[in-house]
Order: C-alpha cells, then structure tokens, then sequence
C-alpha cells in the first residue's frame, strides 16, 4: 500500500553514530497533536521523533529516517545506549492519564496507520520486525510510554514486536521476599538483562530491578504494574527471555 505522508520538519536532529536496528513507540501525552509538533520543531526543547501519528490515522514525518532525532534520551537496550542512534522514533498523538490514573485506547484509525508504517519501515531498511519497543522499555523508571493501554498483542497479531501466549505458570514465590533471597533474584535479573532492559545483576531487589520489572509489566502484564515478581510476571520473564534467545540463536 503507499502510505500518505505530510512533512513537518524539525531542526532537532543530527547524524547516526549506529546501525538502524530498533522502532521505538512513544506517546506526546500533550492536549493536542499541534501542541505537540510545535514541541516537537522546537529548536529550544532539543527533542523531536521521525513521525508524530495523529488520532485520526494522518502521519506526519520530521526527521529524515537516515537522520538521529532526539527522542530517546538516557536510554539502554540489548547493551546498547545510544538508542537515537540506533533507532526510529515513532510519537503517537495521545493525552496519556486522565486525573483518575486511566489511559484510554489509541484509536483503530491511529493504529492501522502505526501498523501500515512499520510495515513500511520495516521492509526498507530490512530490519528484524520483532525489534519494536516502547520508550519505557528503554528507560524504566523515567518513562511509561507508550503506556499500559497500548496494544501490544494487536501489534504482535498485526505482525510486529513480540508476544506470547499460553505461557505456562510457574508456581513460585514472589519476589521480593525473604525467603528466597539472591538465590532467585540474580536469574531474574539475568534474564530481564538477556532480553534486553538496562539492568545492573548485583542479587539485590532494589529500585532498579522494581523499575524494570514494572517496565516488563507495563508492556507484557499490564493487568497489575507494581514492579513486584510475582509467579506470572516471572514465568513471562523466563519465557520472554527464551524467546528472544531461541529467535537470536535462529538468526
Ligand atoms: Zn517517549
């Protein structure tokens, strides 16, 4: 299909230091779409994305994909950090959180177009098409976009990222816990890293290991976001991590 793409450039941008390898999905969460191309061009804000979605389904374009836009910030996946360099970034017109805490759904006109996009991308520049993210898979902790109302298991249907289901449950305990000790959590975090999230392996269930494991719910188990373990949130972990393994051991 061709895609019908405006142009709207911004300023905020310079030269890859990587090789392409990974889309990364954000949402504006600002009122309006024009509030956020304007933030977007702002030579002042230092930010922009290679495309801002509108609601309605309209793509906007601001950054040449062979250009390294700024929308990533301080940011580690797969042992990489300079991931505006490595990436696409793709800015989904949203309002993020009402007062009460809720996101609502991204609209079906805004999603066929993400999904004809990615396509699109994708086959140009041959990249793997399991290699879409969110912003908050990148940055735990500082970021939660683009946030627990994105579908990922949609976008997994429509053919991009990953997603599994039937997972089999391991029956184990939470963590943290004071029964099981370094003992569990070292694997855990060996496993959360192999996938992919930035993640120091030191035994220890502190912030960081509850900010990525939060990171991991809010993308694969949005059901309940606390950065707590639990038996279902580590069984995903292990089965994630097999996965994204057994495809690279593939490849
Ligand atoms: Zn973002």
């Amino acid at each position: 299909m061709s895609l019908k793409i405006q142009t709207h450039s911004s300023p905020n941008h310079d030269a890859r230091r990587q090789k392409l390898s990974h889309i990364i999905l954000h949402y504006t969460d600002m009122e309006t779409p024009q509030a956020a191309l304007r933030r977007l061009c702002d030579p002042a804000a230092k930010v922009s994305a290679h495309y801002l979605l509108h609601a309605d389904g309209q793509i906007v374009q601001m950054v040449e994909e062979s250009r390294r836009a700024w929308h990533a910030g301080v940011s580690s996946w797969q042992g990489e950090s300079d991931m505006n360099s490595s990436s696409i970034g793709i800015e989904l017109d949203h309002k993020g959180c009402d007062a009460q805490g809720h996101m609502a759904a991204f609209p079906e006109a805004q999603r066929q177009s993400l999904y004809a996009l990615l396509g699109d991308i994708i086959e140009r520049h041959g990249l793997d098409p399991r290699q879409v993210i969110g912003h908050s898979d990148i940055a735990p902790g500082r970021k939660t976009d683009p946030g627990e109302a994105f579908d990922w298991a949609e976008l997994y249907a429509a053919g991009f990222g990953l997603w599994l289901s039937d997972v089999k449950l391991e029956a184990v305990a939470d963590l943290p816990s004071d029964a099981a000790g370094e003992k569990a959590i070292v694997p855990l975090q060996k496993a959360l890293a192999a996938f992919g999230y930035g993640l120091e392996v030191d035994g220890v269930y502190g912030q960081q290991t509850r900010d990525v494991v939060a990171a991991f719910q809010r993308h694969f188990r949005a059901t309940r976001i606390d950065g707590v373990a639990d038996a279902e949130t580590q069984s995903l972990i292990y089965a994630y991590c097999r996965a994204s393994l057994a495809k690279a051991d593939a490849g």
